[in-house]
């Protein structure tokens, strides 16, 4: 494309990718061209109606059908959210697509995928199928799709056609006009324009620049407002920081302007504006940016705008030899979200560091983000309750600090504080049992004078340090379980005790002269304790604010439309940056709910775009959310102009100065998809599993995902590749960014972890192979034996060398950016106990060649238990007693010779875990074996594997194994028993 093109009609970014985006990268084209696309609704034969298929059989296929547009379609997708596991307990699932018939060409070929849930979750993505539409689909006006599942260990079901789950395809058309605005789009690109959110209206005027020299000043009219002075300040440190220029700010006269110089107004104070800047904008957070050859002008509707307008020529200049330039152009911008919200969740151990906190509101700004919204359990150390609030956590000094701070950015800080439920951080303390619910320490008890006079409390320190905030939220989610108990609150009926609560929040919050925020409730044990916000609406205060919480994704959002029908104040959407608990954030998923949540809000008119993050802990960094953080900053001002594509190409321009022809590419497989979507690593895309694995104790390894989860040992080994590759391509980044590297360190952190939970699986795999190969050779080979034992401690000392280092270098961010310090301790923990093992095995190999006699210990015993696992069978609540009890299962058909088990008491679900004395085999009646020893099987199990022999073997005899146990504080108890057969000696 010609530098020199003409553009000069004004050209609404509506939603188009740069073109040249569009042919680098081929994957997910769903974000870019979302803006294109019609929904078209499956039509019969489609299963139609409510409900499920039942249990459809691996294998078998369940037709469905789909219109097609006549045009020919750029994008066509297949949204089959529909189609999921029947139990999620199969050990492999994958979706397969055929075209035409149920023995036509597979069209789709899903990745392989080892826990039902993950598979549900994958199926939620649109499935391109584009390429595989022909002329005669768009002339018969459908396709038929053969969809199946080819599971193990489970069936699958589809979720038929309905009014409230309807199957759909999406097909994007390009028409004449679109073709021509995504012409411009490249055009914009192609001139460097990387703003971050994309205005809503941006016109370039010719091929001219604004040119920045070191005599540059940034103007403020005489007697201009403080708001001002921020906004020129802000921009002062923007060109320095991009371009190395140092300009000065002045306050002026009308008549002192030059050339070069950048002047800033608002309606108000417009002295230095000239007029053909245009109509005044509209709103105080609204903006016209004027920039011509020898100046740029930015009018505010107010201070905001102004701000804002400033922080669009900041993102909008760029160095080249001889200063600074931007593209002649007219800019006229405003949000569509008045309150665009990010939550950081500084719960779970988190500390808060002010000026880590200060970095994060000054870019979130720069961003245009208006609020930042705190989460807090037992995160605030309030004058009242002086045992509350974790050590670094909030103060009233940090608040206030952090609060005025935000003030010259236009920012709110809003503190959320659990009042109904999610609330045992807090009164898990002594000093506050007496307002606990009745049977648990998780909601507080309505009926208890206590609680109110608590919360009372609670609020006012909170209005007092965070003085800005003109709301509170006061949490309200997944408190269900365990809500209205106790007999007081038993008596007034689920619906008014959970509506009297609201109510008096409600009022206290408006007591204090904000506006209250709530999360809707969702779904409970009962239908009488679910979604109770909308079921008992009638008796529920309106005049506040539910925050409507979805982040899956969904192709639809009703639940906007009920709650406004409903008369609530407004209705928050609240998607969320898919990064709790996990090493690396969900991109797609985050993609997809941001996008979708805040396009439907915005054709709702909601007035707020809330985007939630949760659970910095288990190895997640909210550094490595940046990208999702500023993605919402994106959709939350604009949310019809969300290519994805294009967006990449932005964000590495402003968040690291990366630019250059394949820098999309390069953000797709480094920031969005480390791990590679296809090939041998795909099966480790969700982060979720090496999570998991990363935190499981070495001891555990081999039980919990090798043996129990045989299709993850069949992946183990792939994901060290693909990671090693990822963070080669992260330092290539990393090399040439200009800021923000912290973001490259965090990312490099999050590839090691991910590296090493692999490397986990790969060393105790071989260890155990290794481990039972010396015992076979220790009787008649014992330096054989002795060197088997060496290799296995020189892997276990390399791998504990490995988390030394990661905890190491995860310190960092525990003293810079507030990361939880407890992730640190359990990697020094695993690397302790991974040298302890070393320790003993090398004790164990000392021996042998000084001659000693050494008796191996079972594998098992060490964590290398070699064998193969069976269920023995399930526990559940209606065998369960408070009191020890006896819980007895059948071993016969699982026991054919003498052998040496291990018997693990997994728990799987329930309120109550399970306490066990003693595990034993039992011959006709007579126990033969005993392991007596306390374990506990519920929230952190521990000695809760049970070791048995069975010395001499009766074929004809009836194998018993029982339990001695009992539930601890009720019955609701469910897990499995597991036999652990060695297959090996
Ligand atoms: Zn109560």
């Amino acid at each position: 494309m010609q530098m020199k093109m003409r553009l000069g009609l004004a050209i609404a970014f509506t939603g188009l990718l740069c073109g040249v985006a569009l042919r680098s990268v081929a994957a997910d084209r769903w974000g870019e061209l979302g803006d294109l696309t019609r929904k078209l609704d499956a039509i019969a034969p489609t299963p139609m109606g409510d409900g499920h298929l039942g249990e459809v059989a691996s294998g078998k296929c369940v037709q469905l059908r789909f219109p097609v547009p006549a045009d020919e379609a750029v994008g066509y997708w297949l949204n089959l959210s529909c189609v999921v596991g029947y139990s999620g307990k199969g050990t492999r699932y994958q979706l397969l697509l055929r075209r035409d018939k149920e023995d036509g060409p597979v069209i789709h070929e899903g990745p392989v995928v080892v826990q039902g849930d993950e598979w549900n979750a994958a199926n939620l993505v649109p499935i391109e199928i584009t390429a595989s539409l022909t002329a005669a689909d768009r002339e018969r006006g459908y396709i038929d799709i053969f969809v199946t599942g080819q599971v193990e260990g489970d069936g699958w079901t589809v979720y038929r056609h309905n009014a409230g789950r309807p199957i759909r395809a999406s097909a994007a058309v390009l028409t004449a006009e679109v073709r021509q605005q995504m012409a411009t789009a490249a055009a914009l690109c192609e001139r460097g324009v990387s703003v971050i959110p994309v205005p809503q209206q941006i016109t370039l005027t010719g091929s001219d620049s604004f040119r920045v020299a070191a005599g540059s000043r940034i103007l403020c009219p005489g007697q201009a407002p403080d708001s001002l002075k921020w906004a020129a300040e802000e921009l002062q440190a923007m060109v320095r920081e991009r371009t190395g220029l140092e300009l000065a700010i002045a306050v002026v006269a009308a008549g002192d302007v030059r050339n070069g110089d950048i002047v800033l107004g608002t309606v108000k104070d417009r002295a230095l504006i000239s007029d053909r800047i245009g109509a005044d904008p509209a709103g105080p957070e609204a903006y016209r940016l004027r920039i011509v050859a020898d100046r740029a002008e930015v009018l505010g509707g107010a201070g905001p705008g102004c701000f804002y307008g400033a922080m669009t020529l900041g993102q909008m200049l760029r160095t080249d030899g001889a200063g600074a330039a931007a593209p002649c152009g007219e800019v006229n911008d405003a949000p569509s979200f008045p309150y665009r919200i990010i939550q950081y969740d500084i719960a779970r151990g988190q500390t808060v560091n002010v000026e880590y906190v200060k970095r994060l509101i000054r870019e979130l700004a720069r961003c245009k983000i208006n609020a930042l919204l705190f989460y807090m359990e037992d995160d605030f150390r309030f004058r009242k309750y002086p045992f509350l609030g974790r050590e670094g956590t909030f103060t009233h000094e940090k608040a206030n600090e952090l609060a005025e701070f935000a003030r010259r950015y236009h920012m709110q800080l809003i503190p959320q504080f659990e009042s109904l439920g999610h609330a045992g951080a807090v009164l898990g303390h002594d000093e506050l049992k007496g307002l606990r619910e009745k049977g648990g320490a998780w909601v507080f008890c309505t009926c208890e004078p206590g609680t109110w006079e608590f919360l009372d409390s609670v609020v006012g320190e909170l209005v007092e340090a965070f003085p800005t905030t003109e709301f509170i939220h006061t949490g309200g989610d997944e408190f269900e379980m365990g809500f209205g108990v106790c007999e007081k609150c038993k008596a007034k009926g689920i619906g008014p005790l959970y509506a009297e609560h609201m109510n008096r929040l409600n009022q206290l919050v408006k007591k204090y002269g904000k506006t209250m925020m709530f999360w809707p409730s969702h779904s409970g044990p009962t239908p009488a304790l679910s979604n109770m916000t909308i079921q008992y609406q009638a008796l529920l205060e309106k005049d506040c604010i539910p925050t409507e919480w979805i982040y899956h994704g969904p192709a639809t959002y009703p639940t906007i439309e009920e709650y406004q029908k409903l008369g609530f104040k407004d209705l928050y959407c609240s998607p969320a940056v898919e990064s709790y608990s996990r090493l690396w954030p969900d991109h797609t998923t985050t993609v997809r709910g941001i996008s979708g949540f805040y396009r439907a809000g915005a054709e709702r008119k909601c007035g707020g775009a809330y985007c939630t993050t949760w659970e910095f802990m288990h190895g997640a960094l909210i550094e490595n959310s940046m990208y999702g953080l500023l993605y919402s900053a994106e959709c939350a001002w604009n949310p019809r102009s969300t290519p994805r594509t294009d967006y990449d190409r932005r964000f590495a321009d402003h968040w690291w100065g990366l630019t250059g022809g394949d820098v999309v590419a390069r953000m797709q497989d480094t920031v969005f998809d480390p791990v590679p979507p296809s090939g041998p690593a795909a099966a480790w895309r969700s982060t979720w599993l090496p999570t998991k694995i990363l935190w499981t104790d070495p001891a555990n390894v081999m039980r919990e995902w090798m043996l129990k989860q045989p299709a993850v040992g069949q992946n183990a080994g792939t994901l060290q590749p693909a990671m090693d590759a990822a963070l080669e391509r992260a330092k290539a980044l990393s090399a040439a960014a200009k800021r923000n590297q912290l973001s490259f360190r965090s990312m490099t952190l999050a590839f090691r972890m991910l590296a090493c939970a692999d490397r986990k699986l790969t060393t105790f795999r071989d260890a155990t192979a290794q481990y039972s190969d010396a015992v076979a050779a220790a009787p008649k080979d014992a330096p054989a034996a002795a060197a088997k034992l060496q290799a296995i401690d020189a892997s276990l000392r390399d791998l504990a060398g490995e988390m030394k280092a990661l905890a190491a270098e995860y310190q960092y961010f525990v003293a810079n950016c507030g990361a939880y310090k407890g992730d640190v301790e359990r990697l020094e923990k695993q690397a302790g106990q991974l040298t302890e093992l070393a320790d003993k095995l090398a004790g164990f190999a000392g021996k042998m060649k000084n001659g000693e006699a050494v008796q191996l210990p079972a594998g098992s015993t060490l964590g290398f238990p070699g064998g193969e696992l069976v269920k023995l069978g399930d526990w559940a609540p209606a065998q369960m007693s408070t009191d020890m009890t006896e819980i007895r299962f059948d071993a016969t058909k699982l026991l054919a010779g003498p052998c040496a088990f291990d018997l693990e008491w997994e728990y799987t679900k329930g309120a109550h875990g399970l306490s066990i004395k003693a595990t034993r085999l039992s011959c006709d009646g007579t126990v033969v074996f005993e392991d007596v020893h306390d374990g506990w099987a519920g929230g952190g199990s521990h000695n809760h594997v049970y070791r048995l022999e069975l010395k001499a073997y009766d074929p004809k005899a009836k194998y018993e194994i029982t339990g001695e146990v009992a539930s601890a504080g009720g019955t609701e108890s469910a897990g499995t028993v597991w036999l652990i057969r060695q297959t090996r000696p």
